[in-house]
């Protein structure tokens, strides 16, 4: 955004403009004009802008996501029949290094662990009555994305779903009219 005026303008109220919750940084760079200007006195001024669209495969300055990780989606059970309850020396939340087990009456894993379980299987493996399975759902992932800033993430996330889904339409329209063939020979008379 850029913002041109003669009188004084508030620097806050610009940034207000800007700011986004799901923008980390705002730069602002505020010029002034100088006068006089190779000893003669400045009267008007011409800007040229353009703004220049591409995308990130061209360079690495036009990429709108800094990193992306992702992890299979950890769920994690415990047997209420044959857990003893060792509450105050429960052995396998000991051995947790994320801390992701609430000391209690019975075991029970803290809200949204998920997001720190690394599966390590640490808490399964050290259960001295094996009431505990690590385990991850079978297709879901948590994926952690970080943006540079250049756009909302929400709207990073939503063209991707656009672009993968271009690719994947023209991908399986290539497959449906290709012909395959096996050392020459056309695939169908192979037999
Ligand atoms: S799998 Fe590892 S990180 Fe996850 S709850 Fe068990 S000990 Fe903690």
């Amino acid at each position: 955004m850029i913002s041109i005026q003669k009188e004084d303008f508030s620097i806050d109220r610009e940034l207000k403009k800007i700011k986004n919750d799901e923008c980390g940084a705002s730069v602002i760079f505020l010029g002034t004009v100088k006068s006089p200007m190779d000893g003669k006195k400045v009267i008007k001024l011409e800007l040229e802008a353009y703004a220049q669209l591409s995308i990130g495969k061209e360079h690495a300055k036009f990429q709108a996501v800094s990193s992306v990780g992702y992890k299979p989606f950890p769920e994690i059970t415990i047997d209420t029949k044959t857990c003893k309850s060792c509450t105050h020396d429960f052995a396998a939340s000991k051995k947790c290094h994320m801390n992701l087990y609430r000391i209690s009456d019975i075991p029970e894993l803290i809200p949204e662990y998920y997001l720190k379980c690394s599966l390590c299987r640490a808490c399964e493996i050290y259960c001295p009555n094996k009431s505990i399975k690590v385990d991850y759902k079978k297709d879901s992932f948590i994926f952690a994305v970080e943006g540079t800033g250049a756009l909302p993430l929400s709207e990073v996330i939503a063209q991707t779903i656009k672009i993968f889904d271009e690719k994947w339409t023209e991908f399986m329209e290539k497959i449906e009219n290709a012909t395959f063939s096996v050392w020459g020979a056309p695939f169908s008379s192979i037999p």
